[in-house]
């Protein structure tokens, strides 16, 4: 049986901001068996409670921001596909900024950061959400597709249509340790000629080779990548945090080509419009900070060229 999870202490999280170039800083605080992932916004002495579910999303472009009585937080998906991936079910996030901290573009630093404070088995059952039949979304030639099964997999294919990076696909099984070790250390990533559109829109004042990768015509600006396939890796983690808006984790096969925060949105509404919440039958994993495996964790060493395909 596999029981809810939290953390076993408070954790404090403090880093730049991607979009505002602001310093931002969360708390992560434990909390009751079937409370969620809730973040506060504290305002005007206030603490606002924003539940991380798909019905408080309102606006999924470049991230995902979630909203209410006009607070708002934003890039909440780097966050929540850590505790996703963590398998932490219940959890209040205090917030002193609208956006949050960006690290290093990837999930690990989340992961290294609650694995040292520890992860705290609660007394429940743990839950999730399952639909027996297949769901799909589209928009244009994007599609995303939930097909029913016992496992959490994800098959998902990029198409940039550019020739630094054209199509890349990758398949997992998720679940705690391959998250750790194959999507977590992923990061997120940007055209070079995307940079200086979004500065001239007021975005990305935070971005930089730290906390992303930038990609020109011909080249990659960083020293390396962390896998051949970091970009494609990228996306599913960001497809982890978007499906955890359905407030449980899911189980099912995944099948994402080009799809992106408002498709991945539009399929959660559907989850948790005819999805169904069970208790978890399957065994506790229990995890430390040795599940990380270092050796993957350098971005150093020989520059990687991504070889392109044309098909
Ligand atoms: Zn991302």
């Amino acid at each position: 049986m596999a029981f809810q999870k939290t953390l076993q202490d408070e954790l404090k999280i403090t880093g730049i901001a991607l979009h505002s170039g602001e310093l931002s800083q969360l708390i992560l605080h434990p909390a009751p068996p079937d409370t969620g992932i809730v973040f506060l916004y504290q305002k005007d002495n206030k603490r606002i409670p924003i539940k991380a579910i798909v019905e408080n999303v309102v606006d999924t472009r470049y991230a995902v921001t979630l909203g209410k009585e006009g607070c708002m937080i934003s890039t909440v998906e780097h966050l929540l596909a850590a505790l996703s991936g963590l398998g932490i079910d219940n959890l209040y996030i205090s917030v002193n900024s609208i956006e949050m901290p960006i690290l290093d573009g990837s999930a690990l630093e989340f992961v290294k950061k609650i694995l040292k404070v520890g992860i705290e088995k609660q007394d429940q059952i743990k839950k999730y959400l399952i639909l027996e039949e297949p769901a799909e979304v589209d928009e244009g030639d994007k599609h995303l597709i939930f097909m029913p099964s016992n496992d959490f997999k994800i098959n998902y294919t990029i198409d940039f249509g550019r020739e630094i990076l054209n199509k890349q696909t990758a398949f997992f099984e998720i679940n705690e340790k391959t998250f750790i070790n194959d999507i977590s250390k992923a990061r997120t990533f940007t055209f070079l000629d995307e940079v200086s559109y979004l500065r001239k829109n007021g975005l990305a004042k935070g971005g930089s080779l730290d906390n992303a990768i930038v990609l020109t015509d011909t080249d990659i600006l960083n020293d390396g990548l962390r896998y051949k396939d970091e970009f494609v890796r990228h996306k599913i983690l960001d497809l982890i945090g978007d499906l955890y808006l359905c407030g449980y984790p899911v189980k099912g096969h995944i099948i994402a080509y080009k799809s992106g925060h408002s498709l991945d949105v539009r399929l959660v509404r559907l989850l948790r419009k005819f999805g169904e919440i069970k208790e978890d039958e399957s065994e506790d994993i229990e995890l430390s900070i040795d599940d990380i495996v270092e050796q993957v964790e350098t971005v150093s060493g020989p520059r990687f060229h991504i070889t392109t395909s044309s098909n």
